[in-house]
C-alpha cells in the first residue's frame, strides 16, 4: 500500500474521506488542495507507518525512505526550492495529525531544513535579514525540545537573561545581531545537554522529526487526552510535512486562527484572532495579545488594534470566500488556521471547529434552517453528554457581586471554588471533595489533569484561541482566559487583583459567559429550557422510539424530572424515603421488633407518612406512570451504630437497650450485598410489603379524588431470584389492593412487575413473566451480581483494570454489554417468549448513559430511566439510538 500521499498546487492524492489513514489534518490539507484553495505542498505519511512502527521496536517499513524521498522532490518542483539547497533552501514544518483532533496534544516542528548554511540563503532572500536568524533559533529551540527532549524553558531563560543584560523587554527589540548571538549560546546548550552539537544535516533532521511525531503519540499528554475522550491508542497518527511559509517576513505578514461561526456563542459570524509579523503557534500560546479578524469584532471588543479586514483588505475578502467555501462544503462550522506571507494567504489547516454545547446546539438548529444540514443530522451531531454544561447554572444577573477582575469569555457558564495555582494539587484537591479553580498564568497541555478536576479555569495570559480557552470548551468547563489585571504568584501562592490579595483556598467565583471573575460564591439560576434547546429537544423527542422516565423520589426530584421532560418516574425508592428525618428511629423499631406484633406498632407510625410521600409525588406526576420499588434496603445501613442511636429506638420501643443490641448485632451480615435484602426481606416480613401497598393505594385514591387524575401505578418487587418469591410478595400486593378497594369504593388500576437484577431472574425471565406484568432491569445490581464485584468495594482495584487497559471502561458507568447484556438480552426474549407486549426498561446509573442507552435500543427496551439531571441526555441519545 503507499505510504505517503502528496498535495499541493490544487491537486492531491488524498482527500477527506480517506481521514483514518491520513488523519484529520492530512485528510483536509487533501481536501483543500483538491477545492483549489491555496495550501502550500507537501505529503503526509499514514497512520498505517505508525502502527508498522509501534509493532516493529520503533523501525519503518524499508520502502518509507524512498517514498519520502521522491515526495520531497515533488514539494521542491512545485515549490522551485531543494531540500537542503545551499542557494535555494526548501523549508519544512513537520505535524502531527491523529484521526480525531487532538488540539496542541501533539508536537510540531517548525522551520526545519535551516542549519549554518541554509540560513544565510534565507538571511539573503528576505528584506530583512533579521527574520531568518530568528527563524533559526526558533528551529533549534523547538527542534531541541521536541526532538532532543531539551526543556523549552531552557533557552527561554538564555533569551531572558540576554535581554535583561541589554534593557530589552520585547522579543521584536531584538535585531539580526542578537539573533546570531542567540543562535550561538543556543547551540552551546544543545551541546552541553547532549553532548553532541545541534544537527546540522537536513535529512538527519527530517527523520529525527518524523520519528519525534511518532513518537510523541505514546507522550503522557496524549495518552490523557485519549483516555478523556476515547480515542484507541491504536489509531496512530499521521505525519504531515510540508513547505513552509512565513508569517514573520514583516508587516503584510501575519498568521491566524478563525471560526467561521463564534464558538462560544454560535452567532452566525466570522470570529477570529491574528497577529502581525508572527509564526506559527505565537497565537495559541497566548503570548501576546492577537487581534481581531473582522472590524465587527474589533469593535465589540472595544480593542484599538486594527482588524486584519483593515489592515490587509485583499487578503481579508480573499479569507472570507475561502472560509465561506469550507463551510458549506464541509456543512459545519470550521476552526481555520492561515498564514499570510508578504500578502499572500495559505491555509495551514482546516477541521471542524471544538465548540460551546449552546453554540453547538444553535449551530446545528440554524443549519438546519439554512438547509445546510437535515433535522436528522442536527440531532446526531450533538453530544448528548455534552448538554451538561447547559444544565449548569449561571450567575443571578441580579446578585451582589465584587468584580474584581475582568477577563474574555472564553468558555460560558460559572462556577465556584477554591482557588489553587498548580495542577497536581487541583487533583489532589478534588480527589478530597473539594471545588478548585484553577488559576494559572497561561495553561500548557501539561495542566490537562488540573483542568479535568478544576470547577472552572482562569488564565491572566492568552485569547480566545489559547490553550485554556480551546481545551476548557471541549471539556464544558467555565474559563476567564487573558485576565491581564491578575497578578499571580506562583512561588507565594497567591493572585492580586483589585487590590485584593486571594490566597490558595481563598473562593473566587469566575463567569465564562462575561469574563467576570469575582470575590467570593455568588448567587446562581438556573438553567432555561427555551430556543435551540427546545427546538432541538422536541426534535428529538419526535424521533425516539424509547421512553425517558426518572428515577426519583423526593418531591424536589420529582419536579425536576418533569421540568427536564421524564415522561414518568422509573424508578422510585422507598428506602431513601424511610431514612428522611426522624423516621429512621420508627424504621428501626420496625427492623428489630422480635414479632410481628411489634413490627406491625412500628409500621403504624410509618403508614400515614409514607402515604403522605406519594401522595405529593403522585400529584407533582399528575397521571404519568410512577414505578414505586417496594423496600430494598440494604439491611446494616438501616442498623443503629452508636450508643446513642441504640438508646434512641430502645426508648421508643420500651425495651432495654441490651436487648436491643443484641437483637441489632444478630442482624448484623458478613456479607450484606448478597444477604438480607431485596424481596427477601418482605418475604420474612410480608407485613412491610402490606403497609407499603396500602400506602401507595391510599395515597392514589387521595389524589384521585382531590385532582382527578389517576396515576399509571406499576409496583415493583425488588431483587428476585424466583418465580414462586415474586408471586409471594404479588399476593400481598393484590390482596392489599382488594382491601383498600372494598374501604374506598374506589378501583385504582395498577400493574406489578419485577426488578430483574440476578443471573437467575434472567435466566427464569420467561416464566417469570407469566405473573409479572413488567420488568425493570437493575443494572447496577446486574452488574454487581453479574461480575461478583461490589460497587461500593471496587474503589480499590476497578481503577486499576480500567487503567491497565483490562476493562473497557468502569461497568458502573458503561454498561458492560457482552457479559451483563447478554443477561439483560435473554431476560428481554425470554420475558417477552411468555408475554409478547411486556414493558421492560432499565434503571439506574445505566440509564443515563449514551452507550448504554444505544443498546437498550438495540434490545428495543421500552424505556430508560435515569436520574433527572441526565434526562435530557437520555432523550437526546435515545432519538440518536433510533436513527
Ligand atoms: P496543532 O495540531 O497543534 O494545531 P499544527 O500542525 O497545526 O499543530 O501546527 C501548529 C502551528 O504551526 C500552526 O497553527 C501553524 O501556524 C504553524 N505551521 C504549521 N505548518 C506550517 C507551515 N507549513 N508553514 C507555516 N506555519 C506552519
Ligand atoms: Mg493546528
Ligand atoms: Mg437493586
Amino acid at each position: 500500500a503507499k505510504r505517503v500521499y502528496t498535495f499541493g498546487d490544487g491537486q492531491a492524492d488524498g482527500a477527506s474521506h480517506l481521514r483514518e489513514i491520513l488523519g484529520g489534518k492530512g485528510a483536509n490539507l487533501a481536501e483543500m488542495a483538491n477545492l483549489g484553495l491555496p495550501v502550500p505542498p507537501g505529503f503526509t505519511i499514514t497512520t498505517e507507518v505508525c502502527t508498522f512502527f509501534y509493532e516493529n521496536g520503533k523501525r519503518y517499513p524499508h520502502e518509507l525512505e524512498a517514498e519520502v524521498e521522491t515526495s520531497l522532490a515533488y514539494v521542491g518542483k512545485l515549490t522551485g526550492r531543494a531540500f537542503g539547497d545551499a542557494e535555494n533552501p526548501l523549508l519544512l514544518s513537520v505535524r502531527s495529525g491523529a484521526r480525531a483532533s487532538m488540539p496542541g496534544m501533539m508536537d510540531t516542528v517548525l522551520n526545519l531544513g535551516l542549519n549554518d548554511v541554509t540560513v544565510e540563503a534565507l538571511a539573503k532572500g528576505a528584506a530583512d535579514e533579521r527574520f531568518a536568524y530568528d527563524s533559526y533559533r526558533r528551529f533549534i529551540q523547538m527542534y531541541s525540545n521536541v526532538v532532543l527532549g531539551i526543556p523549552h524553558h531552557y533557552f527561554e531563560d538564555i533569551l531572558e537573561y540576554y535581554k535583561e543584560s541589554r534593557g530589552l523587554i520585547l522579543d521584536t527589540e531584538l535585531d539580526a545581531a542578537d539573533w546570531r548571538k542567540m543562535i550561538v549560546s543556543f547551540k552551546a546548550k544543545v551541546d552541553e545537554e547532549t553532548g553532541n552539537s545541534f544537527p546540522q544535516d537536513p535529512k538527519e533532521q527530517l527523520w529525527g522529526a518524523i520519528g519525534a511525531v511518532f513518537g510523541s503519540w505514546m507522550n503522557p499528554r496524549a495518552i490523557t487526552y485519549r483516555r478523556l475522550h476515547s480515542i484507541p491508542s491504536s489509531w496512530g497518527t499521521a505525519v504531515n510535512v510540508q513547505a513552509m511559509v512565513f508569517g514573520n517576513m514583516g508587516e503584510t505578514s501575519a498568521t491566524g486562527v478563525a471560526f467561521t461561526r463564534n464558538p462560544a456563542t454560535g452567532v452566525k459570524e466570522l470570529f477570529g484572532e491574528f497577529l502581525l509579523n508572527a509564526q506559527g503557534e505565537d497565537v495559541v500560546a497566548g503570548l501576546r495579545t492577537p487581534q481581531s479578524i473582522t472590524e465587527s469584532a474589533r469593535i465589540a471588543a472595544c480593542s484599538t488594534k486594527p482588524s486584519l479586514e483593515i489592515t490587509l483588505p485583499a487578503v481579508f475578502q480573499e479569507f472570507v470566500r475561502a472560509t465561506e467555501l469550507l463551510e458549506k462544503h464541509y456543512r459545519d462550522m470550521q476552526d481555520i488556521e492561515f498564514t499570510v506571507e508578504r500578502g499572500k494567504l495559505w491555509l495551514l489547516q482546516t477541521r471542524a471547529g471544538k465548540r460551546t454545547s449552546k453554540a453547538a446546539l444553535r449551530i446545528a438548529v440554524d443549519m438546519t434552517r439554512e438547509g445546510l444540514i437535515s433535522q436528522d443530522e442536527a440531532i446526531v451531531r450533538i453530544d448528548p453528554s455534552a448538554l451538561e454544561q447547559l444544565l449548569h447554572p449561571t450567575i443571578d444577573p441580579d446578585a451582589v457581586r465584587k468584580v474584581v477582575a475582568t477577563g474574555l469569555p472564553a468558555s460560558p457558564g460559572a462556577a465556584s471554588g477554591a482557588i489553587v495555582f498548580d495542577s497536581d494539587e487541583a487533583e489532589q484537591l478534588k480527589n478530597a471533595g473539594h471545588k478548585v479553580i484553577l488559576v494559572r498564568i497561561e495553561t500548557s497541555p501539561e495542566d490537562i489533569h488540573g483542568m479535568h478536576a478544576a470547577e472552572g479555569i482562569l488564565t491572566t495570559r492568552g485569547g480566545m484561541t489559547s490553550h485554556a480557552a480551546v481545551v476548557a470548551r471541549g471539556m464544558g468547563k467555565p474559563c476567564v482566559s487573558g485576565a491581564g489585571a491578575i497578578l499571580v504568584d506562583y512561588a507565594g501562592g497567591s493572585m492580586t487583583a483589585a487590590g485584593v490579595v486571594f490566597r490558595k483556598g481563598d473562593i473566587v467565583t469566575i463567569d465564562g459567559t462575561s469574563g467576570q471573575v469575582i470575590q467570593g460564591r455568588v448567587t446562581m439560576l438556573q438553567p432555561e429550557f427555551s430556543g435551540e434547546f427546545a427546538t432541538l429537544m422536541a426534535w428529538a423527542d419526535a424521533a425516539r422510539r424509547m421512553g425517558v422516565r426518572a428515577n426519583a423520589e423526593t418531591p424536589q426530584d420529582a419536579r425536576t424530572a418533569r421540568r427536564f421532560g421524564a415522561e414518568g418516574i422509573g424508578l422510585c425508592r422507598t428506602e431513601h424515603m424511610f431514612f428522611e428525618g426522624h423516621r429512621i428511629v420508627a424504621v428501626r423499631e420496625m427492623i428489630l421488633a422480635d414479632d410481628e406484633r411489634g413490627r406491625r406498632a412500628a409500621l403504624a407510625k410509618l403508614l400515614p407518612i409514607q402515604r403522605a410521600d406519594f401522595l405529593e409525588i403522585f400529584e407533582i406526576m399528575a397521571g404519568l406512570p410512577v414505578t414505586i420499588r417496594l423496600l430494598d434496603p440494604p439491611l446494616h445501613e438501616f442498623l443503629p451504630q452508636t450508643e446513642a442511636e441504640i438508646a434512641e429506638v430502645a426508648d421508643s420501643m420500651g425495651i432495654a437497650a441490651e436487648k436491643l443490641r443484641r437483637r441489632a448485632a444478630d442482624l448484623r451480615e458478613i456479607n450484606p450485598m448478597l444477604g438480607f435484602r431485596g424481596s427477601r426481606l418482605a418475604v420474612a416480613f410480608p407485613e412491610i410489603a402490606e403497609m407499603q401497598a396500602r400506602a401507595i393505594f391510599e395515597a392514589a385514591v387521595e389524589v384521585k379524588r382531590a385532582t382527578g387524575a389517576i396515576v399509571q401505578l406499576e409496583i415493583m418487587a425488588p431483587l428476585i431470584i424466583a418465580k414462586a418469591e415474586f408471586d409471594f410478595v404479588r399476593a400481598r400486593i393484590d390482596s392489599t389492593a382488594r382491601a383498600v378497594a372494598s374501604e374506598t369504593g374506589e378501583n385504582i388500576p395498577y400493574s406489578v412487575g419485577t426488578m430483574i437484577e440476578t443471573p437467575r431472574a434472567s435466566l427464569r425471565a420467561g416464566e417469570i413473566a407469566v405473573t409479572a406484568e413488567f420488568f425493570s432491569i437493575g443494572t447496577n445490581d446486574m452488574t454487581q451480581t453479574c461480575l461478583a464485584l461490589s460497587r461500593d468495594d471496587a474503589g480499590s482495584f476497578l481503577g486499576g483494570y480500567v487503567a491497565k487497559g483490562i476493562f473497557p471502561a468502569d461497568p458502573f458507568v458503561t454498561l458492560d454489554q457482552e457479559g451483563v447484556g447478554e443477561f439483560i438480552e435473554i431476560a428481554s426474549r425470554r420475558g417477552r417468549q411468555t408475554r409478547p407486549d411486556i414493558k421492560i426498561g432499565i434503571c439506574g446509573e445505566h440509564g443515563g448513559d449514551p452507550q448504554s442507552i444505544a443498546f437498550c435500543e438495540k434490545l428495543c427496551l421500552s424505556y430508560v430511566s435515569c436520574s433527572p439531571f441526565r434526562v435530557p441526555i437520555a432523550r437526546l441519545a435515545a432519538a440518536q439510538a433510533a436513527l
